[in-house]
């Protein structure tokens, strides 16, 4: 496999090793948990793994509400195994999750230190995006506290791991939603763009373009080097086909699905041309199975890490194998897209 626009190396501090948890020693006795940024479906599976693993292993567990907001504003709240009964299944986060520019000062950072402190909490285990991570990293140096994270975001735009929590899921709900776009597509000979999530990272557009059947995507990573569009009309890409369906990741880089529709109108005014934007239920609906496995597998992960004294690492995975990765490289704006996918949406469509 060729990588275009950034190559990533795969060098990490350390493999999971599979010795039993419990066989293993550290200082820490009581963990906090949260959510943090956009919530992601798996993020309950990955919450219940937490606990449950913690707690098997003699720890105190917590749960904090509303991410770094609610370690701020103190909303704590010690976990039993049945705090997690019955969330594998559901979409969201129990948690709840937030934004918090308090966070981001180092008095929030230090109120939110303070605030450990006084529960006892010697460890935190934070389950988000690269938002999360960084903030996570800037905190456990700043106090010297024990983190670990888990890559929460339906994005799949972190580095040193194959795939994120809720990537599988929204790919999922992408699909069915696109499957149904094409039934009205076809019946109307339409152009259609559909903006999915993803910002700076196009797997969520070309996996989903590519499970779909869709004719092409519109992404970050290959809008920086060329013009996409122009490129897919030049080549004739809807010749012999009544209708066409277009992925576009939503970003400033690729213009999003509105911005590429009107060009389309008035530089290929042949075309009958709408859009639809996916928006936030690509974020909701019951985990997937495999976004179930990844996150009960990385939650017990996390715990095992910390009773491993690592220290600001993401659990990732790699070749179905259980990885850690330092923060400073899970959150480099670099994930690579694959070659080979694109290779496999050009030929598939034509
Ligand atoms: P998603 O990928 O779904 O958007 P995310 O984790 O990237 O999730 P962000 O909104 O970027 O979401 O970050 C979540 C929170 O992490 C922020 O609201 C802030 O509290 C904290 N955070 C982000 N960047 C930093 C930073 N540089 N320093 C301290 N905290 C930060």
């Amino acid at each position: 496999m060729r990588l275009v626009v950034c190559k990533e190396n795969s060098v990490t501090t350390g493999k999971f090793s599979k010795t039993n948890i419990s066989t293993m020693s550290s200082d820490i006795k009581s963990v906090g948990v949260l959510t943090s940024g956009g919530d992601a479906p798996g993020m309950n599976a990955a919450i219940r793994a937490v606990t449950r693993a913690g707690i098997s292993n003699g720890l105190r567990m917590y749960g904090i509400y509303r991410g770094y907001k609610g370690l701020i504003s103190n909303e704590i709240e010690e976990f039993r195994t049945n705090s997690v009964s019955n969330i594998i299944q559901q979409g969201g986060t129990v948690l709840k999750t937030a934004r918090s520019l308090e966070f981001m000062t180092l008095e929030g950072r230090r109120t939110a230190y303070e605030n450990m402190q006084k529960h006892g909490i010697d460890a935190l285990i934070v389950i988000g995006g690269d938002g999360s991570l960084t903030g996570a990293g800037i905190f456990a140096n700043e106090f010297n506290i024990p983190v670990v994270g888990l890559p929460g975001t339906i994005d799949n735009d972190l580095n040193g791991t194959d795939t994120t929590i809720g990537y599988d899921t929204a790919l999922n709900t992408i699909m069915q939603s696109m499957d149904k776009i094409r039934d009205t597509a076809t019946s109307h000979e339409r152009l259609f763009f559909v903006e999915v999530m993803g910002r700076n990272c196009g797997y969520l557009a070309l996996n989903s373009a590519i499970a779909s059947g869709a004719e092409a995507a519109i992404i970050p990573e290959i809008s920086i080097e060329k013009d996409q569009l122009a490129e897919l009309i030049e080549q004739g890409f809807r010749k012999s086909k009544s209708s066409s369906m277009v992925l576009v990741t939503e970003s400033e880089v690729t213009g999003g699905a509105i911005k590429l529709a009107e060009r389309v109108k008035t530089e290929y005014p042949q075309y009958d041309v709408r859009v639809s934007i996916l928006g936030h239920l690509q974020r909701g609906g019951s985990p997937t199975a495999q976004d179930r496995i990844l996150a009960s597998r990385m939650g017990i992960a996390a715990i095992q890490a910390l009773q491993e004294n690592q220290r600001n690492v993401m659990i990732g995975i790699r070749e179905n194998e259980i990885d850690y990765v330092p923060f400073k490289r899970a959150i480099k704006k670099e994930r690579a897209i694959s070659e080979e996918l694109l290779e496999v949406l050009r030929i598939s469509s034509i």
